[in-house]
């Protein structure tokens, strides 16, 4: 046992807020622009005809991550001049996907090194 206390590293300090823990999260580079990761980017207008976009629906999205699942609010858009759909970007999110790309990365370099995979993890342990 050590006696007396263990010194902290306080880099890795978390700040509580109401109750929550609040976690500093990396920034992405999405076109030339740092965006914190998780960040809901909308589309304004249309791809194709340059028409400002309305909003069809509002939704929640789950996304898997290495913090955890995020609930996220998203928008569905639809351009009223031709009638195409658009939705919310989640920055660090591969289109529709449900999981980020940090967490798709972890996933496979766990996996190569053998000893785990999340959809398999019932093999973790075997040689
Ligand atoms: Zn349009």
């Amino acid at each position: 046992m050590v006696k007396g206390n263990l010194a902290i590293d306080k880099s890795m300090a978390k700040t509580v807020v109401d109750g929550k823990i609040i976690i500093p999260l990396p920034k992405v580079l999405v076109e030339n622009r740092y965006y914190p990761m998780f960040f809901v980017y909308s589309p304004t207008h249309c791809d194709d005809c340059g028409s400002k976009l309305h909003v069809n629906s509002h939704y929640t999205r789950f996304i898997l991550s290495s913090h955890g699942t995020i609930a996220r609010d998203v928008t569905y858009w639809t351009c009223f001049s031709c009638k195409k759909h658009f939705h919310d970007q989640i920055i660090g999110v591969p289109g529709s996907a449900n999981y980020s790309y940090e967490f798709y990365e972890k996933q496979m370099s766990v996996r190569y090194d053998g000893r785990c995979s999340l959809n398999n993890s019932r093999k973790i342990g075997e040689t």
